[in-house]
């Protein structure tokens, strides 16, 4: 079915030959520039997306589809940068990125995107104590809807000692990515806006009231500029490019399964886990598809299918060897300080990129933000004014982040894998969970604002 839809895009791939003028030239095709394109055509303007390559070459041709509030950024963190307040307005505005993809991403819409409800994230430590804490903040602070699953539920669905905890998110979904994506650009293309492919922007004068937009074969001029060729960037704005830590991840399908897979996940949803190093489900029934490694530097995705291959044999050993039928990787742009960039960095030239693992709700986000900017002079992106553009440090910076995320997921295996040791000698257990219970029964009773109990 992807290679059907693929088929019809390469059919209507159009470069660009002649000069244009427009409202707002986006540059790149991604899930970014195509959801900035969908929204600023519905509002009216005259849209022109300049993309590279051709739409879904990088990341978002190759991400998974699961869509669910929140940014890269842990919300621990987030409030500690910016504060409880700015916090709130921010998950608010993922939530509405959320709805965004919810109400596009339909059967009528997207034929095929297959929206499916439901996301189930996994603890690898057994922090019941934070699980708790967590679960109260998102269900009253931030009027999410979750559920707290008790150590043997997620065991239940997910059949491995790996894992503890969870947060059931049952508002978060998961679609085909590739079909919402094709689907927003042909949207896109209904609502007006024309998208070139294997048209590269080489340069770009913003100084002006008009701005000038330069590619191989053709000029553009245009009021606004949108800035969202992810790590690819380039020499348009080399700088801004810099401002990101290119990190690729690596995914893969298995072959059919068979009745093995239900003695290993029996969950339908998307997993991922607490330490973002797994996550996977269930698609065609009985394959997995699962997105782990990571590498700061692009790599063959083939080489990756044995270590995907294993970390599906530590997790559910059950399974036994499982093989694996396709590998493919992408590169996410990962700030500094984890936010996405969103805004207008001066009169008319504005940046949506920097969306790391969390694509699908932020950049529906973005898209409504920087539309709402240029065609109504709405304020909210300022929202993200605080996540200035910080550089990434080049290549030494990759490699610190290299050691970085290595360190980072070697401490979380052992850390997993004490916490598996104490499993064993765990007396505060059967206390915990029913602390649990009760506050889920609390979240659910309380009315969405309230305050919570002294
Ligand atoms: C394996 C994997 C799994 C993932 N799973 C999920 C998931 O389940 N859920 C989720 O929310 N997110 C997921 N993500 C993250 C998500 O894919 C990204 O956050 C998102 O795709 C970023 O979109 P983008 O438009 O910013 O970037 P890109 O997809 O990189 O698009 C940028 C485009 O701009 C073009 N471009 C760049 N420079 C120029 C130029 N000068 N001229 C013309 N064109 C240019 C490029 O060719 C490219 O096509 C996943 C990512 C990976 C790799």
């Amino acid at each position: 079915m992807i290679e059907g839809l693929e088929v019809a895009a390469s059919r209507e791939r159009t470069r660009l030959y002649s000069d244009l003028d427009v409202d707002v030239c986006i540059i790149g095709a991604g899930l970014a520039g195509l959801t900035v394109a969908l929204q600023c055509a519905r509002l009216g303007a005259s849209i022109a997306v300049l993309e590279g390559r051709h739409i879904g070459w990088n990341a978002s041709g190759h991400q998974l589809g699961t869509v669910m509030p929140g940014f890269g950024l842990p919300i621990g963190d987030l409030i500690e940068r910016v504060g409880i307040q700015a916090t709130r307005e921010l998950w608010a505005l993922s939530k509405e990125g959320v709805e965004f993809v919810r109400a596009n991403a339909t059967e009528e819409l997207m034929p095929g995107v297959a929206l499916s409800e439901g996301v189930l994230e996994v603890s690898n430590v057994d922090a019941g104590d934070q699980l708790i804490s967590r679960l109260q903040m998102l269900g009253e602070d931030f009027e999410t809807e979750v559920e707290g699953w008790e150590v043997d539920r997620v065991r239940d669905r997910l059949k491995t000692d790996r894992y503890f905890h969870g947060v059931y998110y049952p508002k978060a979904f998961q679609v085909d990515g590739r079909k919402y994506l094709f689907g927003l650009a042909q949207l896109a293309r209904r609502a007006g806006a024309r998208i070139f492919e294997e048209t590269p922007v080489v340069n770009i004068d913003s100084s002006g009231i008009r701005k000038r937009i330069v590619t191989p074969s053709a000029r553009l001029r245009a009021t606004h500029i949108v800035l969202a060729g992810n790590v690819h960037l380039g020499a348009p704005l080399r700088r801004l490019s810099e401002t990101l830590l290119p990190v690729w991840r690596y995914a893969a399908v298995t072959m059919p399964l068979g009745d093995r897979l239900a003695e290993a996940v029996t969950f339908k949803g998307s997993v991922i886990d607490s330490d973002g190093i797994d996550h996977f489900r269930i698609v065609d029934g009985n394959r997995l598809m699962w997105a782990s490694p990571e590498t700061t530097w692009a790599m063959r995705p083939q080489r990756f299918a044995s270590a995907i291959q294993r970390r599906i044999g530590t997790l559910f050993p059950k399974l036994g060897t499982v093989e694996i039928s396709d590998v493919w990787g992408g590169a996410i742009g990962q700030t500094v300080h984890g936010m996405p960039q969103i805004g207008e960095l001066r009169k008319g030239l504005w940046v949506a990129s920097g969306f790391g693992r969390q694509g699908l709700n932020t950049t529906a986000m973005a898209g409504q933000l920087i539309a709402r900017g240029i065609l109504w002079g709405e304020e909210r992106w300022k929202a993200f004014s605080p996540f200035e553009l910080v550089w990434a440090g080049g290549p030494a910076g990759r490699l610190a982040g290299y050691v970085v995320g290595a360190w980072g997921r070697g401490s979380s295996a052992l850390a997993g894998a004490l916490a598996r040791h104490r499993e064993h000698t765990r007396i505060d257990e059967q206390l915990r969970e029913e602390r649990l219970a009760k506050a889920n029964r609390q979240a659910a009773a309380r009315p969405p604002g309230s305050p919570p109990p002294a």
